[in-house]
């Protein structure tokens, strides 16, 4: 290269400097011989460092084609533009948009190649990210959707075409009200208007209408589409097919209904025929009992007890189908109240086997019903005293702990205690670990605690070992303020 020429270039060279691009010229080999500042900023090598090494092999250059078609198509049309993929000094991998242009002498044999790259890793990364979250939305079995703010369908996923039928091509561009149902027309404005507003719909439980007309109940959720500046530019939608779930909850209502109505009829109709073998029972005692052996007169003595306990167990089954279907209606009751009252209606258990029962003050309000609530604590301070070795006295503790808007009631007894593997099985109708001779009872007292609780939206519990007493809680939101 003549000396003047290459002064020249020397000067440009500076000039290039002040370009915030990394600008390299190699030659055709590939060494390079010159190296900018914006080089050194991209890639971390200094000028010195460069000088004299293999662009290709310095930079472990990742190129879209054949190093060679590149060449041939810089000499061919005098440039080449792509992307290419670089290692910089630390081990960082930089996509840069490349340009490059060739340097010829004045004979016109080209001698270097110049190579013009622009840092666009951070668009790469954008891309790659978005390319990953379209395809998730893409497999998704939801159907996902995208619209503007005036309601026309902008995509349209590979879910949204299994639910409604509906291809790609038939929808985007149409209005989304394609898919409601006509008798529901203030539904799209509606929803518009919340996003527009920046607010989500969340769950919202309605029906859309497929290709041919077909209903189809879904739970939506739709949340507005923002631009980089911030500002509202669509909603994407996202529903969830609830045919299936809609009708297996009405169908097991049903089935809840009928088995209640049955329990409580048969309830009912058992009650005369046991009224009547009691009564018999007893009459064969009153009148006969002179004539029966004792053996005789002990058959018809537990014909009445055994017909009691099955009253018993009627009444109990009765209650606790009244309670699965009556209303109850939630006021702030006094858990103070609540315990006094149960401790009254107990009180010739109590003192039959003198249970000593410490309650701990505050007892704070709940939200409850108060007839429903003291029948829970009734029952669960008879268990309480009930089931506890005849050689131990029965100490009972009441107290109580609140956190985060929700109340506990605990109710501590130092009885014979209840296996792990029984904690959930004791709330369920007639489940009962011991004999009746041991320890009598019909089995439903802690399924009436749980079904009462669980309607006034709480829940029960306990805590036990066998041998050493249980700890039996239930938990309700606590009492709101009067106002
Ligand atoms: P019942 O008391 O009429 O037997 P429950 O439904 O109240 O029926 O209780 C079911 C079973 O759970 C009881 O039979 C008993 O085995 C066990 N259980 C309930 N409370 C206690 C307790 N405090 N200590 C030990 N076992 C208990």
């Amino acid at each position: 290269m003549p000396k003047e020429r290459a002064v020249t270039l020397e000067a440009q060279a500076q000039l290039l400097d002040l370009i915030w691009d990394a600008i390299l010229l190699h030659a055709m080999d590939g060494t390079i011989t010159y190296w900018s500042m914006g080089a050194e900023r991209i890639y971390g090598w200094t000028k010195e460092e460069t000088l004299g090494e293999n662009s290709h092999s310095l930079l472990k250059t990742e190129f879209p084609q054949p190093l060679g078609e590149i060449q041939a198509a810089v000499e061919l049309e005098g440039r080449w533009e792509g992307t290419l993929v670089h290692t910089a000094r630390e081990g960082r991998r930089v996509t840069v948009a490349s340009r490059w242009t060739i340097q010829k002498d004045e004979a016109g044999r080209p001698v270097a190649y110049l190579e013009i790259n622009n840092d666009i890793t951070h668009l790469a990364t954008a891309e790659e990210t978005h390319a990953r979250l379209a395809a998730i939305v893409e497999s998704s079995d939801d159907a996902i959707i995208g619209k503007n703010l005036e309601g026309v369908i902008t995509s349209w996923n590979r879910g949204a075409q299994q639910l409604y039928g509906y291809t790609t091509e038939e929808v985007v561009g149409r209005s989304i009200s394609l898919l409601v149902p006509p008798d529901m027309p203030d539904e799209i404005p509606h929803i518009l208007d919340k996003i527009k507003r920046g607010e989500k719909v969340d769950h919202y439980q309605t029906v859309r209408m497929g290709k041919g007309s077909r209903r189809i109940d879904v739970s939506l959720t739709v949340s507005p589409i923002r631009n980089a500046a911030g500002s509202i530019i669509g909603a994407s939608s996202i529903a969830r097919d609830i045919t299936e779930q809609k009708r297996l909850q009405a169908e097991l209502e049903e089935t809840n209904a009928e088995l209640e109505a049955f329990a409580y009829s048969v309830s009912h109709d058992l009650k005369a025929p046991l009224r009547g073998m009691h009564g018999f029972a007893q009459a064969l005692l009153e009148d006969y009992g002179d004539q029966l052996d004792a053996e005789g007169r002990e058959y018809a003595e537990r014909i009445m007890a055994a017909a009691d306990r099955l009253h018993g167990m009627i009444q109990d089954l009765l209650e606790y189908s009244r309670l699965s279907r009556a209303r109850l209606d939630l006021q702030p009751v006094s858990l103070r109240k609540v315990v006094k009252a149960a401790m009254a209606q107990l009180e010739a258990q109590l003192r039959e086997r003198d249970v000593r029962v410490t309650v701990r003050e505050p007892l704070p309000e709940v939200m409850g019903h108060p007839t429903t609530l003291v029948q829970v604590v009734v029952n669960l301070l008879s268990n309480a005293a009930k089931f506890v070795p005849p050689d131990r006295p029965p100490e009972v503790r009441v107290w109580a702990e609140g956190a985060d808007g929700r109340v506990r009631l605990w109710i501590e007894d130092n009885g014979i205690g209840i296996p792990a593997d029984y904690h959930q099985q004791i709330f369920r109708v007639f489940e009962r670990l011991h004999g009746e001779e041991s320890y009598p009872g019909t089995g439903i007292g802690l399924a009436i605690a749980r079904k009462g609780i669980e309607r006034m939206g709480g829940r029960v519990g306990v805590e036990s070992e066998p041998g050493l007493g249980s700890r039996f809680w239930i938990e309700l939101s606590k009492g709101e303020q009067k106002r």
